[in-house]
């Protein structure tokens, strides 16, 4: 993977500090969202209600919303059950297949989409080979402590690093 694909264009403390207002101000009307560890911890089958309302803002502010996930179908289903947004499940990101597939439910293009994600290698990395305008890094919600995600992590500390030396005067947040 490109070195250029795995540096975040921004990251956020959590989704809450990413507003619409930052967003449209940027020239972004649609999102393609990561689900787990992003939105919600893997525990949570349903969106919670801090993130309803923050669906809520986004939608009333014009910006559109989907979800594209590496997990199961049927997780991604009973997330969007309620809300039927655009979503897929095994969308093999770093792949850009379904971010494609999402930008033209939504009506939007790569330079009017914004991907938000807690994974570099994956969620970073497609939405920087996409061409979208923005793709944001949020920290894992609550990390899953096997031996693979920690390795998996340990591969996105040079890139956290290079991104804090791009941006020296924003408060670390990254927290491993
Ligand atoms: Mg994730």
């Amino acid at each position: 993977m490109l070195k250029k694909y795995l540096i975040p264009d921004r990251i956020f403390k959590d989704i809450y500090e990413i507003t619409p207002e930052f967003l449209t101000s940027q020239g972004v009307r649609a999102l393609v969202l990561d689900i787990d560890n992003t939105l919600v911890t893997y525990d949570d089958p349903e969106p919670t209600p801090p993130v309803l309302e923050w669906f809520r803002a986004m939608n009333a502010a014009g910006v559109s919303i989907s979800f594209v996930s590496n997990n199961e179908h049927e997780r991604v289903e009973r997330f969007n059950r309620d809300l039927g947004f655009y979503a897929h499940g095994k969308s093999a990101k770093p792949f850009g297949k379904y971010i494609r597939r999402a930008m033209a439910h939504m009506g939007s293009d790569e330079s009017s989409t914004a991907l938000i994600g807690d994974q570099l290698l994956t969620d970073i990395a497609a939405g920087k080979k996409a061409g979208l305008r923005l793709s944001l890094l949020v920290p894992p919600i609550k990390d899953k402590t096997t031996l693979f995600f920690r390795s998996k992590r340990k591969l996105e500390l040079p890139y956290i690093a290079k991104y804090y030396k791009l941006h020296p005067e924003e408060e670390r947040i990254w927290i491993y």
